[in-house]
């Protein structure tokens, strides 16, 4: 039994090692990174599923390598925060992201996505309110993105600071929504304001009858409660026309664009409008 255990650990370890070694790599590269800003935003629009017009952008972080190329948030926002970096990259969002939103038309707000442990600082309305007044931008122009975990944790705090930030005037939405442990009760005991549907409703939406059951309760619920419904990864023109049937109000997809650079942002926004 013993040798089988050593054997076991010889199998085992050097796979190991190499993990171990890698994350460590992209951990210091990631360091460097936010020590020297190495990162773009790009803006994903938002649409009104009745008007066809872009209400707003989310913002999404780009880590462009020298050498690695594109790293994926998926793959760096969890090392951002297991190593202690996140607050300051979600600080540099926060304020790159109302930065350029100022410099859109007036009826368009922009979602920045909150990691929960820069959520949870006491300090986080704080920043808040010190990025909207450093760049200018109108406290309900900027909605944060939260995820359903935080509501379940933690109720008195979380709360809080919700209400702290609704003090503010800004909006809260609660992204990949279905995907956690919801309690359709939590909202309306929250100041949400946005409730995005989680991409996994959209895929199987024209598929599967369950799903635009599920979205249709969703839709109603948020109704009711005055909150805003979005769809996410919206990639197909039947996909768009069922989600505008159900009630939704806006979508996000591959269909409308992907997440794009300022500048192509930019003329995507002059091109669209009509002024
Ligand atoms: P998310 O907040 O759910 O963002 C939506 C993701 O879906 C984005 O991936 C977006 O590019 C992608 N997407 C949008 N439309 C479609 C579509 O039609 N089809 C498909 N297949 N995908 C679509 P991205 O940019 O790779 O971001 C991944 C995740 O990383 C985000 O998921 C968010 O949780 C996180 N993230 C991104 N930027 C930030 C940030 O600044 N701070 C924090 N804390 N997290 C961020
Ligand atoms: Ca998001
Ligand atoms: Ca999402
Ligand atoms: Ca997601």
């Amino acid at each position: 039994a013993k040798a089988e255990g050593r054997r076991t650990y010889r199998y085992f370890m050097p796979e190991m090692d190499v993990k171990a070694k890698a994350r460590h790599e992209l951990a210091t590269e990631l360091k460097r990174a936010v020590t020297e800003h190495d990162f773009r935003l790009h803006f994903q629009p938002l649409v009104d599923l009745n008007s066809g017009t872009i209400a707003g952008c989310e913002a999404l972080l780009r880590w462009q390598h020298p050498v690695r190329g594109f790293v994926s948030p998926a793959e760096f926002i969890p090392l951002a925060e297991d190593i202690g970096l996140i607050e300051d990259l979600g600080e540099w969002v926060l304020d790159q992201a109302c930065r350029v939103a100022v410099g859109w038309p007036a009826s368009m707000t922009v979602a920045v996505n909150v990691s929960p442990i820069q959520f949870r600082r006491a300090t986080f309305p704080l920043k808040v309110a010190a990025a909207l007044a450093r760049t200018g931008l109108a406290a309900h122009r900027l909605e944060l993105e939260i995820t359903e975990a935080l509501l379940l944790q933690d109720n008195e705090s979380t709360l809080a600071i919700l209400n702290q930030l609704r003090d503010l005037g800004v909006k809260i939405a609660l992204d990949d929504f279905g995907t956690g442990y919801s309690s359709l009760s939590y909202l309306h005991r929250f100041p949400i304001d946005k409730i995005k549907i989680d991409k996994s409703f959209v895929d199987t939406l024209t598929e599967e009858a369950g799903s635009a059951t599920i979205v249709r309760a969703i839709v109603q619920i948020a109704a009711a409660g005055n909150k805003t419904t979005l769809a996410e990864g919206v990639e197909t023109a039947a996909q768009r026309d069922l989600l505008r049937h159900l009630g939704c109000q806006q979508m996000q997809g591959y269909l409308f664009s992907p997440a794009l650079p300022e500048d192509a942002l930019a003329r995507l926004i002059g091109n669209t409008d009509a002024e």
